[in-house]
């Protein structure tokens, strides 16, 4: 049932969900809507608004808990940031602190090639030093074996006997013993008739 002014226009009355008055009196201004909404027709809208209410708790939850999750990931997301910070500056220290010791290393290596180096140089001339010192020692020993051989040779001509110069050492006196000597020593054991004037060694 249309109210007079929507009758009067001959359009379509419909009731307004916000207002008494019908949906075009409400458009149009107008407070003399005389729109009379039927006992069925408020059960209707009491039914849809109820049915509204219900959809608009049950999405009052879902939209709660949206909100929620979006604070919590939010959340996650700062902490997701200062946790990539802190792994970002614990690695550059780590860089730092392996370019400290790859450097020192480094310099290590150069001052231990340098000294190498150095005591390549030293070593060498110290060798040439050391060889020559032992060279020289050499010809003085030969030079003193022959004046000390020459010297025994004659004493023991002269003594006749085991006569031990001072100066000959007891190596060179085993040097200079007799094969014959050692032949009996090897047989018997027994000490040996004096060599003299026998043949000397070497
Ligand atoms: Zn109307
Ligand atoms: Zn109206």
């Amino acid at each position: 049932m249309p109210c007079s002014n929507c009758e009067r226009q001959n359009i379509e009355c419909r009731s307004s969900p916000d207002s008494n008055s019908c949906a075009e009196c409400v458009r149009r201004g107008l407070s003399s809507c005389d729109l009379v909404v039927l006992p069925s027709t408020w059960r209707n809208l009491s039914r849809e608004r109820a049915r509204l209410q219900a959809r608009l708790d049950e999405n009052e939850a879902k939209r709660l808990s949206a909100e929620s999750d979006v604070l919590a990931a939010e959340e996650a997301a700062r902490a997701a940031e200062v946790a990539v910070r802190a792994a970002e500056a614990e690695a550059r220290t780590k860089v730092h602190r392996a370019l400290r010791t790859a450097g020192s290393a480094r310099a290590k290596d150069f001052r231990l090639r340098k000294m190498l180096a150095l005591l390549d140089r030293r070593e060498k001339s110290l060798f040439d030093r050391e060889l020559k010192a032992i060279e020289d020692e050499e010809r003085e020993e030969r030079k003193a074996e022959d004046r000390a051989r020459s010297t025994e040779s004659s004493s023991v001509v002269a003594s006749s006997s085991a006569v031990v110069p001072e100066d000959v050492s007891f190596s060179q006196l085993v040097d200079n013993l007799s094969p014959s000597f050692w032949k009996s020593l090897g047989s018997g054991g027994e000490m040996p008739a004096p060599t003299a004037g026998s043949s000397q060694g070497s």
